[in-house]
């Protein structure tokens, strides 16, 4: 058990190296699950990644959806084996003959995964064919498709050393994180100032399900123009995921970051966008945090901003909130980011909830949970691989993101 443990910590911070969860999508991964589609002449291909508490689908061709809870998957049997795992047809398998996605619309009979491996040897997910009708897979498919996560594994690697984003031209977040490290050395060393800005595009998910994924992609296009506009060109902007962005300022103290934030938040609101979709407005919310003797990593930096930047939706969204600024019990020492795994526990009913801890500090983290409807405002959080246990109040929450404050 405390192997087990050991492994999955370990699988977790193979994972958070890759630094892959959330960013947006890839045509040479997307041509991978069209070619498993192709090859085996199924329904469904997924590349996917697995960590503590979802399945997030990097690519997937033949669904909808882009994460489940990763109780509610067949991939978690291939990352506790890390092995293959082939099923011909699940009304027949008394492991998945009751699940919901057998018995239900989603209507799945055949499955085949396998692990998708570091270098290192950790399963950090998953490349699986799946269809509705029950199939044969010989041997040499598990070895086509044994490859084709080769082929997955490469591509990502390569993808870590792309310095900008196809979409919007800016820096991609590796790239983004180390220009970021640079510039913290260099404060550090001549002791000037230096803050850091993260920023997501409000209820961006509605713009795609209205306009279309096309319009999606314009209004980012365009938010990311309009920031690099406004921006001195000393500073760095990247994008740290699909609507998420992210600024350093160099020579610029808490008070000007916020300033900072605030003119491209009244930028972002002014401007329309147009297109085939005709004309729509966005807003954002914005989270800021300056470099201080405790937070001398682009890590700890970004854990900061991206907690006041959740701190800001839940006050209303379209407006900025400076880390340093807030309320010193919640958040008064540095965050660190993590990608580890922890459970919410609630006393009354007696439940678990599985969530990935996403910043960590010693009054408060960030937490990631599939659905946070019906979490009280006080619960537990549990983080077994440290042995750590703290009862901690919401402050802030969305659909699956909460902000905890200990104590
Ligand atoms: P909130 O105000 O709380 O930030 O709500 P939201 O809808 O912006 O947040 P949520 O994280 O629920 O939705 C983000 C959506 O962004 C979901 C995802 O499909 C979409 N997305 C991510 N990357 C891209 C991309 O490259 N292009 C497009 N068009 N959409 C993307
Ligand atoms: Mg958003
Ligand atoms: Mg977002």
């Amino acid at each position: 058990m405390a192997e087990a443990k050991g492994r999955e910590s370990d699988r977790l911070a193979a994972l958070e190296q890759l630094d892959i969860l959330d960013t947006p999508r890839d045509e040479g991964i997307d041509r991978v699950v069209r070619l498993i589609r192709q090859v085996f002449a199924i329904e469904i291909g997924i590349v996917s990644f697995i960590d503590a508490h979802r399945q997030w689908y990097k690519a997937c061709s033949g669904l909808s959806a882009d994460e489940v809870p990763r109780k509610d998957t067949f991939c978690k049997h291939v990352v506790a084996s890390e092995e293959p795992l082939i099923v011909n047809d699940a009304t027949k398998d008394p492991r998945f003959s009751q699940h919901p996605a057998v018995t239900g619309e989603d209507h799945i009979r055949f499955y085949a995964g396998v692990p998708l491996r570091t270098r290192d040897g950790h399963t950090v997910g998953t490349v699986c064919a799946i269809d509705r009708s029950p199939k044969p897979f010989a041997d040499r498919d598990l070895q086509i498709l044994t490859e084709l996560a080769g082929v997955a594994m490469d591509r990502i690697e390569l993808l870590r050393s792309a310095a900008t984003d196809g979409l919007t031209g800016t820096l991609t977040r590796r790239a983004f994180r180390e220009e970021a490290d640079k510039l913290i050395k260099l404060a550090v060393r001549h002791q000037h100032e230096l803050s850091c800005i993260v920023l997501d595009v409000d209820h961006f998910k509605r713009v795609n399900d209205t306009h279309g994924h096309a319009a999606g992609d314009e209004v980012l296009k365009a938010v990311a123009s309009v920031c690099q506009s406004n921006l001195r060109a000393s500073d760095v902007f990247g994008r740290l995921g699909g609507e998420e962005f992210a600024i350093m300022l160099p020579h610029v103290d808490a008070q000007g970051a916020l300033a900072a934030a605030e003119k491209l938040r009244a930028a972002i609101a002014a401007q329309t966008i147009h297109g085939d979709f005709g004309q729509l407005a966005v807003t954002a919310s914005f989270g800021t945090s300056p470099l201080s003797i405790k937070s001398r990593d682009s890590g700890t930096l970004l854990a900061q901003a991206d907690a006041a930047m959740y701190l800001a939706k839940a006050a209303g969204r379209n407006r900025c909130v400076d880390w340093s600024g807030l309320d010193i019990r919640h958040h008064a020492s540095p965050r660190q980011r993590v990608l580890k795994a922890g459970s919410i526990v609630l006393s009354d009913p007696d439940v678990r909830i599985d969530c990935t801890i996403r910043s960590l500090g010693a009054d408060g983290a960030a937490v990631t949970v599939s659905d946070s409807a019906g979490i009280p405002s006080e619960v537990v959080l549990a983080v077994p691989g440290d042995g750590f246990e703290a009862r901690c109040q919401v402050v802030a929450r969305d659909r699956q993101n909460l902000e905890l404050a200990f104590g």
